[in-house]
């Protein structure tokens, strides 16, 4: 357990064992230097003990990169809830999980993940007032997908030296609730937008709106583009797919994009600029901190379209250093975190 506490930096961890409700909780914090650690629950069927707790922590750390370059007022925690393989009662486990948040007294505020959704999060609620994401607090997907929008801006005038988008071919994989509406934002400012999704509904939703073509799901990666925008599942640049890559920019809203660490050197030589997907995706994370907080509409806007000037700033500095954007942004990212002061929002 220490191995992997020391290999993420996580040195703050939490376990409730509630034999009655079935809840078996880990709540791993990284840093709490920027503000309360904030993070999704994510509620899963894990093999072990030990996989939840590797997952928690390696995710609480990311949740701390990508606070601190979006520049809200949070640090980086996650929790995971590992899910009962028989019949449970989930008022009673996330009632339960409620309770074990609010005995952390703010140093960790939750929110959705993998497997939980507004429904979970307002049985929180009920026991605690630190959460996010429920009925009452509003969609972060549109914020997210503005943030991916401005990301691809800022990677077009990078790589292509142009600021606008007219004539961008974008090959879009995942028309869900990010995908879509980042769909709407290109094709409106005259992007060529191809689409991929296994839901036909979706696709055809797409074709309604935005899209100018399909393309197929074990297609969409090769596709001769400009953009690669994974807004579907995780680990879309993976060993299998590395060298067929066609695009000139990897840009999108998927979690975990890289299938592992060293893709992004080997991106970075094939000459594809990637925006490294925990600075990209953040416009979820700036909603639900700053509404959190008590924000307006129009400082959360601000905010997310700031993400331009922050993957303008690690794309120069890839160039001039002559390093992956992925490293640059984990070396931003630990700076920030250094002297917090300087960057507090
Ligand atoms: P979603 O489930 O609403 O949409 C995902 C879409 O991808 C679905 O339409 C699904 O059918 C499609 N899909 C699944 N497998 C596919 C495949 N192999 N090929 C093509 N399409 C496929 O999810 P979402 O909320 O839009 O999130 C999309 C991604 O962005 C996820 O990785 C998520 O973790 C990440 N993300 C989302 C947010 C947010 O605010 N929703 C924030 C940060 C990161």
């Amino acid at each position: 357990m220490f191995d992997v506490l020391d290999h993420c930096q996580v040195n703050e961890l939490h376990v409730r064992d509630d034999a009655d409700s079935g809840l078996k909780a880990i709540i791993a914090i990284h840093n709490t230097q920027l503000g309360p650690a904030l993070g999704g629950c994510r509620f899963i069927q894990y093999d072990s003990a030990d996989t939840a707790l590797e997952d928690a922590a390696r995710l609480a750390r990311g949740m701390s990169y990508k606070a601190a370059l979006a520049g809200v007022p949070q640090g980086g925690g996650k929790a995971v809830i590992m899910k009962p393989a028989g019949h449970f009662d989930p008022v009673a486990l996330f009632s339960e999980f409620g309770r074990f948040v609010q005995s952390l007294q703010g140093r960790y505020i939750t929110a959705i993940d993998s497997g939980t959704s507004a429904t979970e999060m307002d049985i929180i609620a009920k026991h605690t007032s630190y959460v996010t994401s429920t009925s009452t607090a509003g969609n972060p997907s549109p914020y997210t997908a503005r943030g991916v929008f401005e990301g691809i801006r800022a990677a077009v005038k990078h790589k292509l030296g142009s600021n606008d988008l007219n004539g961008v071919r974008v090959a879009l994989q995942g028309v869900g609730n990010v995908g879509f509406v980042l769909g709407k934002l290109l094709d409106r400012a005259g992007a060529e937008v191809f689409v991929s999704d296994v839901n036909r509904v979706a696709i055809d939703e797409a074709m309604k709106s935005f899209a100018s073509g399909v393309i197929a799901p074990d297609k969409i990666a090769s596709a001769d583009c400009d953009v690669f925008a994974p807004c579907g599942l995780s680990k879309p640049i993976n060993d299998d797919n590395i060298d067929h890559l066609r695009c000139r920019i990897v840009a999108g809203s998927a979690n975990v994009q890289l299938a592992h660490h060293e893709l992004g050197q080997t991106l970075h030589e094939r000459g594809i600029l990637y925006a490294p997907d925990y600075v990209i995706n953040a416009g979820g994370l700036i909603y639900a901190s700053l509404n959190y907080h008590g924000h307006d509409a129009g400082e959360i806007h601000d905010k997310v379209q700031g993400i331009y000037q922050t993957l303008d700033q690690i794309f120069g500095e890839s160039e001039q250093d002559n390093m992956p954007p992925s490293e640059i942004a984990d070396r931003l990212a630990q700076q920030r975190l250094q002297k917090p002061l300087e960057h507090a929002a």
